[in-house]
């Protein structure tokens, strides 16, 4: 495999940095910008920026034309995501479900008046969206949720508890998975369903994580009625949209690119504090540089598989692991080579890097979390790719 851009790729690559280079909102990336504090101020911002991004054809890129996309090619979303990282470009995750799961999901999986009413508002960043899918006793395993859908005239009722329901409080529309068959081994009795936040019989809890923000809920449903034309692929048959969803969510194939780009900023960070001379810092530096280079090569070639096979396998899974494992280790270490200027916290004048290290090393822990524990990736490892018993 030649790892050098084709002239198509490179002049490609040329584009994307111009248009980001000429369309990122004014002083981006200087300490004198400011991403808005307020959330629902936040997230207007964030709306705004995937509406320019969307105008200039720069949203959901990999989508086919007639969704909005410009149907790129696998190497070229790489590239794409490695200029957007490079200039940290804004960290859309509270539109991610939308954007990431929903729209893919519903090209694939949804009724046509689904993809007429949904993917276009998702690509343009104008709904945010939510992933019921967690609950208190089902995780990582997703079947064995207990949250109900009754069918009740042409309507399904809904009576049940979601948890760690990131952006709910935000949210316009919930992915939803109930169970509407209790008679039927526990994956078939599954329905997935577009809910409308704004119905009534929600009811929204906040759930504040270690880092101090916000971002889960516990979602209460009672007596929640939703048009059965919401259901996407059927009454019973949700698993294989869950299972859809799942594998576009592990898909992401450039954490390289996030990795890469805070090792630039950390080596800036750690020149201010002063411990670019120290040799663990260093060695930490050199290490985590390898790892990095070990993820593009492994999402090289998972691309290149793809594009040979048509099919993303689990090697997703792999990438999955180690990134969660190298941001994990990454984090732990610098925050300790920087000793106290590391763990003061954001918005405290000694903190290096106004506390970005400090809550990048509790905001760190969720890696092995979601998306499917570390040691869920490793079973889909053991069977799927080493082809072990369970
Ligand atoms: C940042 C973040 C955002 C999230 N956002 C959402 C969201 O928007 N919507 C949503 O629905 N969920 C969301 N989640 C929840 C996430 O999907 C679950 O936390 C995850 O699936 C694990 O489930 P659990 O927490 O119930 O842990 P459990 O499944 O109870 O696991 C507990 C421990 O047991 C281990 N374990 C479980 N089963 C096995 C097994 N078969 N083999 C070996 N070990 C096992 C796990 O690895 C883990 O260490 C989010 C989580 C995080 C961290």
């Amino acid at each position: 495999m030649d790892l050098r851009d084709s002239p198509e790729e490179a002049a490609f690559r040329a584009e994307v940095r111009q248009w980001l280079q000429d369309n990122l909102p004014e002083g981006w990336g200087t300490p004198a910008f400011k991403e808005p504090e307020d959330p629902e101020e936040h997230v207007k911002f964030l709306k705004e920026w995937q509406g320019k991004l969307a105008s200039g054809g720069w949203a959901g890129i990999n989508w086919p034309k007639e969704y909005g996309g410009r149907a790129v090619t696998v190497l070229q979303k790489i590239i794409f995501e490695e200029e957007y990282e490079a200039a940290y470009g804004p960290d859309m995750i509270h539109l991610a479900v939308g954007l990431d799961l929903v729209g893919p999901v519903l090209i694939t999986a949804g009724e046509q008046w689904q993809k007429e009413r949904f993917v276009g508002p998702c690509l343009k960043g104008e709904e945010i969206w939510c992933q019921g899918f967690s609950e208190p006793g089902a995780g990582s395993d997703l079947a064995a949720l207990q949250t109900r859908g009754e069918i009740d005239g042409d309507e399904l009722v809904i009576n049940g508890q979601k948890i760690w329901t990131s952006f709910a409080h935000h949210a316009d529309f919930c992915i939803l998975v109930v169970r509407t068959n209790t008679e039927v081994k526990k994956h078939k009795g599954l329905t997935f369903v577009i809910v409308d936040m704004k119905s009534p019989g929600i009811e929204i809890r906040p759930l504040v994580e270690m880092t101090g923000h916000q971002w889960f809920n516990e979602v209460f449903f009672e007596n929640v009625r939703v048009p059965l034309k919401n259901v996407v692929g059927g009454i019973d048959k949700g698993w294989g949209v869950v299972m859809e969803t799942l594998n576009v969510e592990r898909s992401s194939a450039s954490q390289h690119s996030k990795l890469d780009a805070q090792i630039a900023r950390l080596i800036k960070t750690a020149k201010a504090q002063g411990i670019d001379k120290d040799p663990l810092f260093r060695q930490e530096l050199a290490r985590t540089v390898t790892d990095s280079m070990v993820l593009k090569m492994t999402a090289y070639r998972n691309a290149s598989a793809f594009i040979k096979s048509g099919e993303s396998g689990p090697e997703g899974s792999i990438i999955k692991l180690f990134w969660a494992d190298v941001d994990q280790r990454f984090k732990n270490q610098i925050v300790n080579a920087m000793g106290p200027a590391g763990l003061a916290l954001e918005g405290d004048p000694a903190a290096a890097d106004q506390g970005y290290w400090q809550h990048q090393l509790l905001w760190s822990k969720a890696s092995s979390i979601y998306a499917g524990t570390s040691e869920i990736q490793r079973n889909i490892i053991a069977t799927r790719v080493l082809g072990l018993p369970r």
